[in-house]
């Protein structure tokens, strides 16, 4: 007999299986943690784009949130897609209701061919309620700039940025480097409420087969917590898992391909 620990994802599904729901499966299997899911909103898409959202009610979210919780025993989760704010508000509640640690937002908000994958009016929520559940927040430069109202440009404004994203209630905040304008280098930033600081770098990799990196960093991040890692840990191997995936090109689909979780 044995066992391991046990993992949520809140998130979106992608009917392509780059990102999303599918993208954190394939994650959590690879890291060797077992996936259970509750899906916000079924999408139609492929690695050209979205076709299609067809968001869950909340009571559809609700009860995936209450058969989880009342029967396992969750070791970590992570937020992707949430879509509204009043799944977003459900969400953050029955993570309180079964006192659920170890939470990884990934603050999802528009897919790379410009869908919105997060209504404009839910910004306020995702800030209110879920930010101060937070054990990591793990947003991409634009995605910083709309949850602090900056613009980062450099050091100095990434650092605000990322006490702006604690001062909402974070533990801790891993700006990712992807949006960077170095074109060798792409450096993660991380802050904590503690004060401690660290940059996770790495050589750019040239890749147009990108879809999911956010999504699948994130699944890592709470694959890694699950396991016992400490958040500047869980965020190292993270780092380390998303270069190999995306390194290792896969060619799936004419667009934007997905990233290589088995890498
Ligand atoms: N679709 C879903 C359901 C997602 O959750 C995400 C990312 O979080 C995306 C699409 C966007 O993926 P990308 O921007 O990497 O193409």
């Amino acid at each position: 007999m044995s066992t391991i620990p046990q993992v949520l994802t809140i998130a979106g599904s992608d009917s392509g299986g780059g990102a999303g729901i599918q993208a954190d499966i394939k994650t959590f299997q690879e890291l060797g943690v077992y996936a259970t899911t509750a899906i916000t909103a079924v999408t139609a898409q492929n690695t050209r784009g979205v076709d299609a959202i067809y968001p869950m009610t909340r009571e559809a979210v609700r009860s995936q949130l209450q058969a989880i919780g009342c029967d396992f025993q969750l070791n970590a989760l992570k937020t992707g897609m949430l879509f509204s704010a009043e799944i977003i508000e459900e969400t953050a509640r029955n993570i309180i209701e079964f006192g659920w640690t170890k939470v990884v937002v990934d603050p999802v908000m528009i897919a790379k061919g410009g869908a919105a994958l997060l209504q404009q009016e839910a910004i306020e929520a995702l800030k209110q309620h879920l930010l101060p559940l937070a054990t990591v927040v793990t947003p991409n430069i634009p995605e910083a700039e709309v949850l602090c109202g900056l613009v980062i440009n450099d050091e100095a404004s990434r650092r605000k940025a990322a006490e702006h994203i604690l001062a909402l209630g974070a533990e801790s905040v891993v700006i990712k480097g992807g949006h960077g304008t170095d074109p060798n280098k792409a450096e993660d930033f991380y802050l904590h409420r503690s004060g401690e600081f660290l940059f996770f770098g790495s050589a750019r990799i040239d890749t147009s087969q990108t879809h999911g990196t956010g999504c699948t960093f994130a699944a890592a991040v709470a694959a890694e917590l699950a396991k016992g890692a400490t958040a500047k840990e869980a965020i190292y191997v993270a780092k380390q898992f998303i270069q190999s995936a995306l390194k290792d090109e896969l060619h799936i689909g004419a667009g934007h391909g997905p990233t290589n979780h088995a890498a």
